[in-house]
């Protein structure tokens, strides 16, 4: 695996991008970079951002294309990106991101190395979703039993552990809709270009890590 290596991960809601993203980034050492987790930051922490995000996730709408380009742009160039390389979860998630990306990259003469598609199919991220419980202060994953004891304490960190605010029935739908709409179309954009690895994300998170990591391993010596 080339040092400071660029990834990019697709993959539907509750794939498990985050999970396999925390693992990933420890494994090859480049830092994780979720869109989703510095939106929520921006909503805890109230800044401008955060106050005209906050409505479209809780709706589980899409943050306006330009407002995320400009967060990536920025993150991108700093330092640590530009010299040891990152995953990227959560973007691009359309056409025009993608499109801005590849500038981005361009830009900076850092292509990106990895482009996967961690596969699962609707009904089980579906499943998933519903049963996803999150921690509010360091973000690791649960999975509710229904059987947790009241208030449920992150065993990582000690903070809450609650449902997401866009994980309601409603959001989880509109969320899965607007991915077949808008990002599944980036499976072909990055496919055109002969990039994309599909990954199976279906077994448990150490079956997937490895799949995933053979994948990449494969995809470097291409
Ligand atoms: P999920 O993939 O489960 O929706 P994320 O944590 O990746 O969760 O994102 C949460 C929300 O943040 C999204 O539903 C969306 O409103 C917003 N968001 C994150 N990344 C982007 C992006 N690249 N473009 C537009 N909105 C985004």
């Amino acid at each position: 695996m080339i040092p400071g290596a660029r990834f990019i991960i697709l993959g539907r809601q509750g794939a498990g991008k985050g999970t396999q993203c925390v693992r990933l980034s420890r494994h090859y050492v480049v830092p994780h970079i979720s869109t989703g987790d510095m939106l929520r930051v921006a909503v805890r922490e109230r800044t401008e951002l955060g106050l005209a995000a906050r409505e479209i996730m809780d709706a589980g709408g899409l943050v306006g294309d330009d407002i995320m380009i400009g967060i990536v742009d920025e993150r991108l160039r700093r330092d640590d990106a530009r010299s040891r390389g990152y995953i990227l979860d959560g973007f691009p998630r359309t056409v025009k991101q993608a499109e801005a990306l590849f500038d981005i990259t361009e830009g900076l003469k850092k292509p990106l190395d990895v482009v996967i598609d961690l596969d699962v199919p609707r009904e089980l991220v579906l499943q998933r979703l519903s049963a996803r419980r999150v921690c509010r202060d360091c973000g690791t994953n649960y999975v509710a039993s229904g059987r947790e004891r009241q208030p449920w304490i992150c065993d990582v960190c000690g903070g809450d552990v609650t449902q997401r605010d866009d994980d309601t029935p409603e959001a989880i739908n509109k969320r899965l809709d607007l991915y077949e709409e808008q990002t599944s179309p980036l499976i072909e954009f990055y496919g055109e270009a002969d990039r994309l690895t599909v990954v199976d994300g279906v077994g448990t998170p150490d079956q997937v890590f490895n799949k995933l990591t053979l994948a990449v391993g494969a995809s470097q010596k291409k």
